[in-house]
């Protein structure tokens, strides 16, 4: 049994009335270590540490490129630690250890990404518009950021967004999930070794309505990075709007992965699994809608049900485990219960169905037949192993079915036929398009959701001005102040 601490100002710190957590590990269903849970006190104090740090000259003014090089000395640790980080990963969310060493080993490139654009903030100078002035605005920071993560790839999602955020020289106070705190707690060490200033990255636990709103409403928070579900975004946004915070969202999805008659057949079923069985299908870009070409629909199921009958469902640390456990109690149940009602309003099982008999919290692999876009497994995200197979007729009969969704977070696109795949690009509504691919994803790219999967974006080069307020500075180097009503002097 583990017990860990909060980092808040550098120090760690039990809650200050001395509460705490347990996290609990899908697989084998016990309790494998206690956080603290923190109160109000605890995030202003947390709070309270960021906007020190902020203003300290030790953050303050740090040369850039010695911003970038601590920035560089933490990505240079993750490797040694990598398997302390996964195992732990695996521990809390039940995610196939595989997965979670390929997540941690991720962030090595994400730091050193972000720490090359810490020196390359440029302001700019204007054009000379009035004599005798120079006009030139320089980026600041923009103040204390809070992060707040979810549970399906808690440090990945975690870490990239401080390293967003360390790059503009912000400071951070990060709320990870309550069921999975302990990998980014082990990872907040990393920032002592690296050297990082004190308050510069803190770290609270607790839940998601006590810990979580105590962070989204404290005034001397500037911005709010979060992912997480639709409806905890909406509250979100909504209680950061009164003091004029700004607001990040990266929330859920119902992404369409569409197969065209025309596709490589064998690289679309691969797709289509990578698309939705990956991490027991939680994950907010799941292929979770199968859009198949009527002329191929029975043919694909088949070849799709023949390929993932056999997938080996079992304990996440074994090499031969290819789906583990469903990560939390709660979302094991909501799936079940979704699976029930699909049935009950006429989709039909072509593999699987209902949880799985191993009397633990994993759910059969399934493919859903006779889905159509209007029930309640084709609108409302799953987050499980669990595909929703629809048939189309033409392309435009898949766009429109893509798009029938209050989401537009990804989406996928098979065919072999270039000038269809560019008109499909242009014709969905999501952030990211893949074309005969799925799920690959990197932090030199923008990643933001339309419509309801999200607000704002985060990654890539341009994003850093997303983390900086411009000041823009008018100096008079010698021309006369004139006031229309004053004599003119000098
Ligand atoms: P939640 O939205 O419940 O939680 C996300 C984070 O927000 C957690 O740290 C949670 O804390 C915290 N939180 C919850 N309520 C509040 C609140 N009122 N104020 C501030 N913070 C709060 O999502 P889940 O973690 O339950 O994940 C499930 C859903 O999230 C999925 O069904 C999916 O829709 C979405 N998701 C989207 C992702 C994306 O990248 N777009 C990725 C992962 C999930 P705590 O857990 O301690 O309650």
């Amino acid at each position: 049994m583990q017990h860990f601490k909060m980092l808040i100002n550098g120090a760690w710190t039990e809650a200050a009335d001395g509460r705490r957590l347990d996290s609990m590990d899908p697989f084998t269903g016990e309790v494998w270590a206690t956080i603290p849970r923190a109160g109000a006190a605890d995030v202003e104090a947390a709070v309270d540490a960021a906007a020190r740090a902020l203003k300290a000259p030790a953050w303050r003014e740090i040369a850039p490129s010695a911003r970038a090089a601590l920035m560089r000395k933490l990505a240079d640790l993750i490797p040694p630690h990598a398997e302390m980080l996964a195992d732990m990963e695996t521990s809390d969310n039940g995610k196939l250890l595989s997965s979670t060493r390929g997540e941690v080993m991720a962030l090595v490139k994400t730091f050193n990404y972000f720490a090359g654009l810490a020196d390359k903030i440029e302001g700019i100078v204007a054009p000379a518009e009035f004599p005798g002035t120079l006009a030139y605005a320089q980026y600041e920071p923009i103040g204390v950021v809070a992060v707040i993560a979810p549970w399906n790839s808690p440090l990945l999602i975690a870490a990239n967004k401080i390293a967003n955020a360390l790059a503009a020289g912000c400071t951070v106070v990060v709320k990870p999930s309550e069921f999975t705190s302990a990998s980014t707690l082990a990872f907040a060490r990393l920032f002592e070794e690296a050297g990082f200033p004190p308050g510069v990255v803190n770290v609270v636990t607790g839940t998601g309505p006590e810990t979580g709103e105590a962070l989204v409403t404290h005034p001397a928070v500037a911005k709010i990075q979060f992912t997480g579900g639709t409806e905890t975004g909406r509250r979100i946004n909504t209680m950061a709007a009164s003091s004029f915070k700004r607001v990040v969202l990266e929330l859920g999805g119902k992404s369409p992965n569409v197969v065209f008659d025309d596709c490589d057949l064998d690289a679309a079923i691969k797709g289509a699994i990578l698309g939705i069985f990956t991490s027991s299908g939680q994950s907010c870009i799941s292929g979770s809608r199968l859009l198949v070409q009527r002329n191929i629909h029975d043919r694909f199921v088949a070849r799709l049900v023949e390929a993932t009958r056999d997938v080996q469902l079992g304990d996440p640390r074994s090499a031969s485990t290819q789906i583990g456990p469903i990560s939390t109690a709660p979302q094991f149940h909501r799936i079940v219960s979704m699976l029930e009602q699909a049935q009950t309003e006429g989709a039909e099982a072509a593999m699987g169905g209902k949880a799985a008999a191993n009397g633990l919290q994993f759910i059969e692999p399934t493919i859903l037949i006779n889905v159509h876009n209007d029930m309640t497994i084709a609108r409302e995200e799953i987050f499980g192993p669990v595909l929703s197979v629809i048939p189309f007729e033409d392309e435009a009969d898949a766009v429109r079915i893509a798009n029938d969704t209050n989401y537009g977070l990804a989406a996928g696109v098979w065919t072999l036929d270039m000038a269809r795949a560019f008109r499909m690009i242009k014709a969905i509504e999501a952030g990211t398009v893949w074309i005969n691919t799925y799920r690959i994803l990197s932090s030199t790219m923008p990643s933001t959701g339309y419509k309801e999967s999200g607000l704002g974006s985060e990654n890539g080069q341009r994003n850093i001005f997303n983390f900086l307020k411009p000041k823009s500075i008018y100096l008079n180097h010698g021309s006369r102040v004139s006031v229309p009503f004053l004599p003119e002097s000098g």
